[in-house]
C-alpha cells in the first residue's frame, strides 16, 4: 500500500444508536479530563502503576492516539507523542534526554526559539553545555564530540538559511557512542525525509506548518525509535502535556491531504525559485532542490522532494526603507511568521549565528509559497521588484 492509502484508510470509527451502527470515516473528537475505568480492579491497577491503558485526559484521548498512530507509521517510528506546539515538542525532547553536566551539539541554523531555549533555559538554568555545529556539518562532527556529549540536534534544511547536514555520516558516528540524534524535520514533512531510516533516533515536526496546512492551529509531534522509546514515554508521562482533541483532529485531517498539497507547494516554489535565479536584482536563491545549492547532492541523496519554503538575497544591500517598499507593495504575500499553509507569506530580515550575521549581513527574503496561482504570485513579486 502506498503511504497516502495507508493514512487515508487508517481507521473507521463507529458507535451505535437505536440498535444500528453509526460509522463515520473520521474519528470522533473525544474531549475529557476523566477517563472511566471498567471496574475497581482496573482503578486499583492504575493507582499501583500497573494499568496499560489511559487513566486520565493528559494520557492522550482517542483523537490524539489516532493522529499519533498515523504519524508514527509515516515516520517508521516506535512511539509518537503530540504536544501543544512545535516548540513545546522540541523543549520536551531536549529535557527528556539531558541533565546537568551533559553537553549538546546544536546546529547553528536551527529555529530561533530552539536556540534561545538552549542558550537561556538549558544552559543557564539547568547546567547543560551548548556547543554550536556548522549548518552543513558531516563526518567532521567527530572532532566536536567529547565524553560528555549526550545529544546532537539537527535541522536540515534550516528553515531560515536552508543548509543541509550529512545525516548518514553523523548518525554513523553518534550511534556507536550512544549519543541521541534529534532532527527538526518540519521542512521536509514525514513524506520527503525519513530520518529514522537514516539512523536518527528522534524526529520532530511543527505540525503547525505543512501537516496542519491551514495556519489555524499550533501543535508539535515527536517520533522516537525503539532504542529511546521508554526514556521518552516515561518523560512524557511525568510531564503531563495536554494536546486538545480538536487540534489532533485537524492535524489528522491535514495528514490525509498532505501529499497533494505538498506537491502543489513544491511545484510552484520550484517555478518561482528558478525564475528568481534568473532575475537581474537577485543574488542567491537558497533552495536545496536547485543544482546551485551547495549541498544539493546531499539533498538528492536523502530527500524525495522539496517543500515550498525557500529564501533569496538581493545583489545590492538595500536600506530598511527599500526592503520595506518591497514587502509592503506585495498583495498576495502576507507579511508574517510561520509557514506551511495555503497562503503565501514573506519575511525579510538578517540572520545571526555564532554572534555574527550570516550571508554577509544581507537580508534574507524568505517566501512561503502557498496554493495561489503561480503566475499571479510572480506578477505580485514583479511589482515589488519595480519598487527597488
Ligand atoms: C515553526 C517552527 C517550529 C515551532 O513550531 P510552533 O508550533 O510554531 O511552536 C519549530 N521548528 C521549525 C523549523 C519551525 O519552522
Amino acid at each position: 500500500m502506498s503511504e497516502p492509502s495507508e493514512i487515508i484508510g487508517w481507521h473507521d470509527y463507529s458507535d451505535s444508536f437505536g440498535g444500528k451502527k453509526i460509522t463515520t470515516i473520521n474519528p470522533v473528537v473525544q474531549s475529557g479530563s476523566t477517563v472511566l475505568f471498567d471496574n475497581y480492579t482496573d482503578m486499583l491497577a492504575a493507582q499501583n502503576g500497573e494499568y496499560s491503558g489511559v487513566t486520565y485526559g493528559t494520557g492522550g484521548l482517542t483523537t490524539q492516539k489516532a493522529f499519533e498512530e498515523a504519524l508514527c507509521k509515516l515516520e517508521n517510528g516506535y512511539t509518537t507523542k503530540a504536544f501543544p506546539s512545535g516548540i513545546s515538542a522540541i523543549i520536551n525532547t531536549l529535557m527528556a534526554f539531558t541533565e546537568a553536566g551533559d553537553e549538546i551539539l546544536l546546529c547553528d541554523n536551527v529555529y530561533g526559539s530552539t536556540a534561545r531555549f538552549c542558550h537561556t533555559v538549558l544552559a543557564n538554568k539547568y547546567g547543560v553545555k551548548i556547543s554550536m555545529l556548522a549548518s552543513n556539518v558531516g563526518a567532521e562532527i567527530e572532532e566536536q564530540i567529547t565524553d560528555k556529549t549526550k545529544l546532537i540536534f539537527l535541522e536540515s534544511p534550516g528553515s531560515n538559511t536552508f543548509e543541509i547536514q550529512d545525516i548518514r555520516a553523523i548518525t554513523k558516528i553518534a550511534s556507536g557512542r550512544n549519543i541521541v540524534t534529534v532532527i527538526d524535520n518540519t521542512w521536509a514533512t514525514p513524506l520527503y525525509l525519513k530520518p529514522l531510516d537514516l539512523g536518527i533516533d528522534v524526529s520532530i515536526h511543527a505540525v503547525t506548518k505543512y501537516i496542519c496546512g491551514h495556519s489555524d492551529l499550533l501543535m508539535g509531534v515527536v517520533t522516537v525509535n525503539k532504542k529511546y522509546a521508554d526514556v521518552f514515554d516515561n518523560f512524557y508521562h511525568n510531564l503531563e502535556n495536554y494536546t486538545h482533541s480538536q487540534d489532533c483532529y485537524l492535524a489528522l485531517r491535514g495528514l490525509r491531504t498532505l501529499e497533494v498539497r505538498l506537491k502543489a507547494h513544491e511545484k510552484s516554489a520550484y517555478e518561482i525559485a528558478q525564475w528568481l535565479e534568473r532575475h537581474e536584482l537577485v543574488d542567491k536563491v537558497l533552495h536545496p532542490g536547485l543544482p546551485s545549492h551547495p549541498q544539493h547532492d546531499l539533498w538528492k541523496r536523502d530527500f524525495t522532494g522539496a517543500a515550498g519554503l525557500f529564501a533569496f538575497t538581493f545583489k545590492q544591500n538595500y536600506s530598511v526603507e527599500k526592503i520595506g517598499n518591497f514587502v509592503n507593495s506585495l498583495n498576495l504575500f502576507g507579511l508574517g511568521f510561520s509557514w506551511g499553509g495555503f497562503k503565501s507569506l514573506i519575511t525579510a530580515g538578517k540572520f545571526k549565528r555564532g554572534g555574527e550575521w550570516s550571508h554577509n549581513g544581507k537580508d534574507l527574503i524568505r517566501l512561503n509559497i502557498g496554493l495561489e496561482n503561480v503566475q499571479d504570485l510572480k506578477a505580485d513579486l514583479e511589482v515589488a521588484f519595480d519598487k527597488l
